[in-house]
């Protein structure tokens, strides 16, 4: 059987989810979910598959004990679903306790390294996709953004981390690039330690929520972390995956790099909507058909839609797969109702985000002062 590659700046999809939790040593969610009150939607739907050290946060939430939530953004262009489903998630474990703290990276450094976007075109795009995240639900007094070309303490960090690995390392992790995206590498793994240096409370652990392709990050930063566990105290950070959604002009993975393949939180509704009708299902080739052998919803990308962002609740996910895999609704009339639940979800989400720009432009303001003053009181 073909391996599934795990590409961080690829469109490399996964196929199979447990060969890669008994491949990359992750551990599955499941026994874990009880110790979450009221576990995510992500975590209820099975969309959150694996994890590394989850029981950590865990523990953190159980004690109140304080806990960061590290993720970020390529700004390279609007917040498109796969943003949405790691921010719903770092929503999520934000809101289980006082005691959290989100730590949200403007990653310029990558979007530069990886598709040449100016620094100052960066700054133009973070302001708009930070208030794509408050929009969603983001508490900004329990979070700090800021641009990883900005931040000395990450780029210290990665400096120092670059001692410490060979080329054959980072090669062995994520094949042969270019210098520069091995350098990004280097400043994500900054991102994700700097809430545990002195001047952000020390060592704790940190919850990264990623996709599965995203784990090569992952693996190289926890290395990091035991290899500079004696200097800083580092606890290896924690991560939680999501699958990936199907891309709705088919294949394995919805990809910013292939427009069509999913929508954008800035498309129209009417955008939005036109790619809905035309993407692929997994339909049968007549009505005949799908009314006697049912529709293949685990491999449709229309589920996926209602699975992953808009759905109203489980029980309606069941419903739809139910009714799918039972030949009781047809792919015409399901995806006129996804329509209707994306325009919805799009219209109200415009109108939020735009009434929080101000507010976005603010948190990174106050950011910016908190991590200028952190360590000098
Ligand atoms: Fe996909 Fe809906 Fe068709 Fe099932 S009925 S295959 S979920 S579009």
């Amino acid at each position: 059987m073909e391996k599934d590659t795990l590409d961080p700046w690829g469109t490399s999809a996964v196929k199979n989810y447990e060969r890669l939790q008994s491949e990359f040593g992750i551990a599955p969610v499941g026994p874990l979910v009880k110790r979450f009150k009221k576990p995510s939607p992500h975590m209820s739907r099975g969309i959150d598959f694996g994890q590394r050290d989850l029981a950590l946060i865990a523990d953190a939430v159980e004690n109140n004990k304080p806990y960061a939530v590290m993720s970020g953004i390529k700004p390279d262009g609007a917040f498109h679903l796969g943003n949405k489903m790691t921010a719903d998630d770092m929503i999520y474990f934000q809101s289980l306790s006082k005691k959290a703290k989100v730590y949200y990276a403007i990653a310029d450094v990558e979007a530069y390294a990886d598709n040449g976007i100016s620094f100052a075109e960066s700054s133009k795009t973070a302001l708009r996709n930070v208030a794509d995240i408050l929009a969603l639900g983001l508490d900004p007094e329990k979070a700090v953004v800021y641009k990883q070309s900005e931040e000395i303490r990450v780029m210290k960090l990665s400096t120092i981390f670059s001692k410490g690995v060979t080329n054959n390392m980072l090669k062995a992790i994520y094949g042969e690039r270019q210098i520069g995206l091995y350098m990004s590498a280097l400043v994500q793994a900054g991102d994700i330690l700097m809430p545990q240096l002195p001047e952000f409370g020390g060592p704790k652990p940190v919850l990264v929520p990623v996709g599965a392709d995203q784990d090569p990050h992952i693996r190289l930063t926890r290395d990091l972390a035991v290899r500079y566990q004696s200097d800083f105290g580092f606890i290896p950070p924690s991560a939680v995956y999501h699958r990936l959604e199907l891309a709705l002009t088919g294949g394995y993975k919805m990809s910013k790099r292939v427009p069509e393949s999913g929508f954008t939180l800035d498309d129209s509704a009417v955008e939005a909507s036109r790619r809905v009708r035309i993407a692929f299902t997994g339909g049968r080739d007549t009505v005949e058909e799908q009314r006697r052998l049912g529709g293949r919803a685990d491999v449709c990308p229309v589920y996926d839609l209602y699975r992953f962002h808009f759905a109203h609740d489980d029980e309606h996910v069941k419903l739809v797969y139910h009714e799918c895999t039972e030949g009781i609704r047809l792919c015409g009339e399901c995806k006129q109702e996804a329509i209707g639940l994306v325009k919805g979800f799009l219209e109200e989400h415009h109108k939020r985000r735009d009434s929080l720009m101000a507010d976005a432009k603010e948190l990174l303001a106050r950011s910016r002062k908190y991590l200028m003053s952190a360590g000098t009181q």
